[in-house]
Parts: C-alpha cells; sequence; structure tokens
C-alpha cells in the first residue's frame, strides 16, 4: 500500500494583527509537515468575510514570509471558493442529511435546550423552502464520536446533547467555518491538522461533516493553549504587541520555547535559516507540554 503523502496547512483568519499566538500554531504545523517530508498549505480563511480586517492577509503573509516559512503551492482564499462550498452543501441535501432554519437568535435564546445554547430541533422537521434568508442546518446523529488526538489523547462528544444540528450555511448567505474547513481540508488533501486546542470541540462536528461528504479524516494535533500567568489566553493578552517581523529571532525561540522545544538561548542571535534548521533536526512533537490542555475552554 502507498502511503499518502504528509500534507499539512495553515489555516490564519485575517481578522487581526498576526500575534505569538498565531505564531505557535504556524510553527508547529509547518515544523510537522517539514520533519514529515510534506507539504505546508497557507489557506486564508476569510469566509466570514463580515470579519475580515483590512490589510489583515497582507501582514500575515509578510510576517510569515519574514519569520522564513516557506508554503507549497499557492494561497488559497475561502472568500473565493463559494462555488465549491454550495456543491458540498447540495450533496448533503442530495442525502437529505439538511434542513433550512428560520429560528431567529431571540428564539432559540428561549428554546435553546436548558439555555445551553445547543438547537432544539424546531426546524428539523418543518419542511421549509430552501429559501435565501434561511440558515441551513445539518442534522446530528444520537452518537457519541470520538478521536484519538495526537497531543491531547481520546476526545469524545456527543453531537446531539453537546452540540446540536449545526449551521452550515447562515441566514446572510455566507457558509460557516465548520463546512468550509472540511471541504478544503479534503480537496486539498490535508492528513493532519495542526491547531489550537481552542479548536477541539469542533473536530467531532468537522468529522461527521467528512463522513458525510464521504471524505477520509485527518490526523489532529490540537496544540494546548498558552496562557499568560494570570491564566489568561497568551493571543489575547499579548494580542497588542503583535510580531515584529524586523525581528523574529525572538518570537521564533518564544514559539519554540511555548511548544516545549528548548532552544538554545544563542539561537535568539540567530537567523531566520539557522533557527529552521535547529527546530527541524530536534522537533519532538512528544515535548509539547500537556499541562493546560484542560484550560483550553478559557
Ligand atoms: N481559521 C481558524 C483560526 O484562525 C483556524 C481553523 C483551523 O485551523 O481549522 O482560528
Ligand atoms: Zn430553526
Amino acid at each position: 500500500m502507498t502511503e499518502k503523502r504528509y500534507t499539512g496547512r495553515f489555516a490564519p483568519s485575517p481578522t487581526g494583527d498576526p500575534h505569538l499566538g498565531t505564531l505557535i500554531a504556524a510553527v508547529a504545523s509547518y515544523l510537522q509537515a517539514r520533519v514529515n517530508h510534506g507539504d505546508w498549505l497557507l489557506r486564508i480563511e476569510d469566509v466570514d468575510t463580515t470579519r475580515r480586517v483590512a490589510g489583515a492577509e497582507d501582514a500575515m503573509l509578510r510576517t510569515l514570509d519574514r519569520f522564513g516559512f516557506e508554503w507549497d503551492g499557492d494561497v488559497i482564499r475561502q472568500s473565493a471558493r463559494t462555488a465549491i462550498y454550495q456543491q458540498a452543501l447540495d450533496q448533503l441535501d442530495a442525502e437529505d442529511l439538511v434542513f433550512p432554519c428560520t429560528c431567529s437568535r431571540k428564539l432559540l435564546a428561549q428554546t435553546a435546550v436548558e439555555q445551553s445554547g445547543i438547537y432544539p430541533g424546531t426546524c428539523r422537521t418543518r419542511q421549509l423552502p430552501f429559501a435565501h434568508e434561511h440558515a441551513i442546518r445539518l442534522r446530528v446523529p444520537e452518537r457519541t464520536l470520538g478521536f484519538d488526538d495526537r497531543i491531547i489523547g481520546e476526545y469524545r462528544q456527543s453531537l446531539a446533547t453537546e452540540c446540536g444540528d449545526f449551521v452550515i450555511k447562515r441566514r446572510d448567505g455566507l457558509f460557516a467555518y465548520q463546512l468550509a474547513v472540511v471541504v478544503d481540508d479534503a480537496l486539498q488533501g490535508v492528513t493532519e491538522v495542526v491547531r489550537g486546542a481552542d479548536l477541539l470541540e469542533s473536530t467531532p462536528r468537522q468529522i461527521y461533516l467528512q463522513q458525510c461528504l464521504n471524505h477520509p479524516s485527518p490526523a489532529y494535533c490540537h496544540i494546548p493553549l498558552i496562557l499568560d500567568p494570570t491564566g489568561r489566553k497568551l493571543s489575547k493578552s499579548e494580542g497588542a504587541a503583535g510580531l515584529n517581523p524586523d525581528r523574529p529571532a525572538p518570537s521564533l525561540l518564544a514559539a519554540l520555547n511555548h511548544l516545549g522545544q528548548q532552544a538554545p538561548e544563542e539561537l535568539g542571535h540567530a537567523g531566520t535559516t539557522d533557527i529552521w534548521q535547529w527546530a527541524i533536526e530536534n522537533w519532538d512533537i512528544g515535548k509539547i507540554p500537556l499541562a493546560h490542555a484542560t484550560l483550553y475552554n478559557g
């Protein structure tokens, strides 16, 4: 049997300036791809065009370039892939797995199961037309979905009671992240997803969508979010500081150290080529500290 070539990706949303949290996810996915002699793809996740911040994509590409990342192939943008997401939606519809939903936010707030925010299934059997102003939800089954995360270990979720039928196309006509990410990971042949643990609880939804669309599931590595000493998400608290594209070494070292890689201090004065060489030679995913794994939900 021939093994599929390792394909990893980094998929930032252009919603603000790149910060240390962004860099950590980029570094981890990049090193996994390089160590596995695979490709590292870059995808701009701007499917939610309402959250796009002018200049953020340019800043991201420029920062990655200055930090010495080398991506494979062309950068793709979700905002240009609406027709592809629509095809996936049509496929789900043909199998009767989706339904239109007219519930307003207000109604959902009143009816969501025990105020948990879980969709109560109101429109499941209403046979509403697929009109433009309706959201489209995917019907979830009554079963627990689990996967073995390469960093965090076994993770299980009951889609029906912990998540509910979820939106894959919004009432404003935009496709939801959950659908876009699954379609793109599959069409780009991604074999392993390395990303922040804030997306751990989205993963069962994505695996279910992969099953509905007959796509293979990639492996998953969720990096425990890095917290500052006060327990806040580092990306938020240090966000204002951003990354300095003119001084990549200190931030790259900080990212490596947050990932448990114990980079030698003298690399703080080195160029990016030397830092990457050291990092590729010494990368050990097993060293990523799990200490904050259970705090990701902050
Ligand atoms: N675009 C998402 C973010 O920037 C990442 C999605 C993913 O890696 O699956 O948070
Ligand atoms: Zn509804």
